[in-house]
């Protein structure tokens, strides 16, 4: 049959030559951590695989297990660790600050918070330049809702459906994906139709979907709201990049009903999208309120809400703190990041192989009627997989085999969208051609032998 026939041409591929190897792990064995994990983690606590993995290394885009076998990266910590796992010039910046002095609140002046600060705002366009630091995206998302419901009197705000925000309150209530919501009180927050160009029915016409933001305001509020808050990629979502032209016109639909515009960079920014370093600058827009978080450290806990001036005046009505935002350990990574990102030119690097891999993952796209679609830009793309190209129904069960047969080849890639049935590929930035080449070559194999 034909399937037999793919089956005989596609060969295993060989991983990229790394020259590293571990040292010899003699900790406690996977299945000791799995004891313990079920005894004194919470239960919500998941994992990917049939057999979990345990990794006990990471170099760059490459992480290693208890046997020193070694993983390409895909998944990159959830588009956390943007340089690369362990990059020496961040190591050595939390190194050296951690030696120096480990923690100091705002409350004291220290020059690595500020020019962290300094150099975010360089990064950012209009005058977005004042800088709150926070310890997760979640807490950067509730506070910029906050920032913004402060300015305006508003309590409204809008979220995109399939748009992931945080685990808090305000921020799950922002979150429009069941799976991650429990059934507490939430208010305040509506819910756009998703600019989806595969799922949504408008297709890539960005303007007809920002007409629902409209009707939001007209027919659920008072016909003034807080502010608007997207990202520009959906990532938790399932890779869903807005359709074009939707940011400007449901920015300007929220300017009018007096609202503040919150772009979430917690997974697009920092240069993943390749071919701007903020997400957002894809859709030619400029947010008032911008949050990040994920690779703003590389993997640290660390994130931020920036925003203008003006607009940071209201966080001076009472007092408003966080005991570990802008930790100079933390942002001693920041600003190490920033360097890495600009002395190893991983925003171009993201831009030439994320074109390359996305290329590369067409061809699959027209060799196996599994792949539904592929999508995203730069180093943040999605795989989606449906048992039925017409009907676009999620191939749920099949995902999960692909994704089992991926990480025994050595390729470890995430899985999102509402359905679970999209591969979210975020490697680290400094993904090379090869690697990716090895992720394609292993998705073929696996894909072959479903
Ligand atoms: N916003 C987006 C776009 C995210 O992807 C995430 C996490 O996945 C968050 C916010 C929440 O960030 P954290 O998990 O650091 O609280």
């Amino acid at each position: 049959t034909a399937e037999r026939r793919k089956e005989a041409v596609v060969v295993a591929p060989e991983m990229p030559p790394f020259d590293y190897v571990p040292p010899p792990y003699n900790g406690p064995s996977g299945d000791e951590i799995m004891a313990k994990r079920k005894e004194y983690l919470s239960p919500s606590v998941f994992h990917f695989y049939k057999t979990p993995l345990h990794v006990v290394e990471g170099k760059m885009q490459y992480l290693y297990d208890d046997k020193g076998r070694r993983y390409v990266d895909a998944f990159g910590g959830i588009a956390t660790v943007g340089c690369g796992h362990c990059h020496p010039d961040v190591v050595a910046a939390i190194v050296e600050q951690t030696k120096k002095l480990q923690h100091s609140t705002v409350l004291y002046l220290n020059s690595v918070i500020t020019d962290f600060a300094e150099t975010l705002a360089s990064k950012l366009p209009g005058d977005l330049k004042v800088v709150f630091f926070t310890n997760s995206g979640t807490e950067a998302n509730e506070l910029a809702m906050m920032i913004a419901r402060l300015y305006t009197g508003c309590h409204d705000i809008i979220s995109l459906r399939n748009g992931y925000h945080g685990n808090g309150a305000g921020t799950m209530a922002a979150t429009a994906q069941s799976i991650w919501k429990f059934n507490i009180v939430q208010s305040g927050v509506h819910h756009a139709m998703n600019p989806d160009p595969y799922r949504g029915v408008f297709g890539s016409d960005g303007e007809k979907y920002a007409r629902d933001v409209q009707d939001i305001i007209n027919f659920g509020t008072s016909g003034n709201v807080a502010g608007f808050i997207s990202e520009a990629i959906q990532g938790v979502g399932g890779i869903v990049e807005l359709a074009p032209g939707y940011l400007s016109h449901a920015y300007n639909i929220v300017k009018n009903a007096g609202g503040l515009c919150i772009a979430d960079e917690v997974q697009a920014g920092f240069a993943r999208t390749g071919s701007h370093f903020w997400g957002f600058e894809n859709q030619g827009v400029v947010p008032d309120i911008v949050t990040m978080a994920k690779s703003i450290g590389n993997g640290i806990p660390l994130g931020a809400v920036v925003t203008t001036p003006e607009i940071a005046q209201v966080l001076t009505r009472r007092n408003y703190f966080n005991t570990f935002g802008g930790n100079p350990v933390c942002t001693a990574a920041g600003l190490a990041v920033m360097r890495v990102i600009e002395k190893e030119k991983l925003q171009q690097n993201a831009f030439e192989v994320g074109n390359y891999l996305k290329e590369r993952l067409n061809g699959l796209k027209d060799k196996y009627e599994l792949i539904g679609d592929v999508r995203g830009r730069g180093m943040l793309l999605g795989v989606e997989l449906v048992t039925d190209r017409k009907l676009k129904t999620p191939a749920k069960a099949e995902i999960v085999h692909v994704m089992d047969q991926l990480k025994e080849l050595g390729v470890l890639v995430g899985k999102g969208g509402y359905y679970g049935n999209v591969f979210r590929i975020l490697p680290p930035l400094c993904f090379t051609k090869e690697d990716a080449d090895f992720l394609a070559d292993a998705m073929d194999y696996s894909l072959s032998r479903m």
